[in-house]
């Protein structure tokens, strides 16, 4: 392995247009970029979602799924993985977070009733329902709902209210994260956990330390940005300025995705170095 820098990446509105979920603008340099570093999307997306996305682009490398909840590794890889894991698809499954069931049975406690009926759930809308309410195609829907380890929702009520539910979410132990346009019901999770997994799995293998950096345009990107080395914020669509604790190495973008993903990167000297 001559390579020596990791990329954790967000997809929506990092790597990929908000809008039409594209990268095309930018795929000569992104694919540039993928023959001399590890690219890791750590994403809200789901497994079937990402694993689409990494084919298209001809990545074989980990990813981290719906906001930390799970790493999948490709076996051909032969990483220095520590337990026997489960395989799903031609990849090593790391569970985090937690799985759908118990997410379910909290919000159907009867103290989340009155948080519930202001939240519409994406498991129990239907697609005509869904297209409504955030424009998006069929296909892009179906997968979305596809989840395994998190409950995405639109929140009907009022601020305060959400801050009493997310209070009560977090003394069972879960959380809720806003993501682009859904909020997330997941386990005690994050990106940032995650990422460091990963890191670990590295060097274990490796014997070496990797350059990490980290790419990201919303609050739920705040603890995998806070985690690596170099740290790079694009612009947000919604122009929504996201700020960090850590102020060595953090590079904002002035455009949004998927241009903005590479301009942030260019910034780096890491990057500089090898492109
Ligand atoms: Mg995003």
């Amino acid at each position: 392995m001559n390579k020596e820098v990791i990329i954790f990446s967000d997809l929506d509105g990092t790597l990929l247009n908000h809008k039409n979920f594209s990268f095309d603008e930018i795929l000569v340099f992104f694919k540039k970029i993928s023959k001399k570093t590890i690219i890791v999307p750590n994403t809200s997306k789901t497994f079937s979602e990402v694993k689409k996305i990494c084919e298209d682009s001809f990545l074989n490398n980990p990813f981290i799924v719906e906001n930390g909840s799970a790493i999948f590794i490709p076996i051909n890889l032969k990483l220095t993985l520590s337990n026997k894991l489960e395989t799903q698809e031609g990849y090593y499954k790391l569970v985090l977070g937690s799985d759908l069931e118990d997410l379910i049975k909290f919000t159907n406690l009867e103290k989340c009733k009155k948080f519930t009926s202001k939240c519409s759930f994406l498991y129990k809308m239907n697609i005509k329902e869904l297209k409504e309410s955030t424009g998006l195609s069929n296909s892009i829907l179906m997968n979305s709902k596809k989840r395994d380890f998190s409950l995405p929702f639109l929140w009907n009520g009022t601020k305060e209210l959400f801050e009493k539910f997310n209070f009560i979410a977090n003394s069972h132990n879960y959380k809720i994260l806003k993501g682009g346009r859904f909020y997330h019901l997941i386990g005690n999770v994050d990106k940032g956990k995650a990422l460091k997994l990963i890191l670990k799995i590295y060097k274990n293998t490796f014997k070496k330390k990797f350059l990490s950096i980290s790419l990201g345009d919303s609050p739920n990107d705040i603890a995998m940005l806070e985690n690596t080395d170099y740290s790079g914020i694009v612009k947000a669509f919604s122009n929504k300025k996201l700020y960090l604790k850590k102020d060595k190495n953090v590079f904002y973008s002035s455009i949004v995705a998927p241009k903005g993903w590479e301009q942030v990167l260019k910034m780096m000297p890491p990057i500089k170095k090898i492109n």
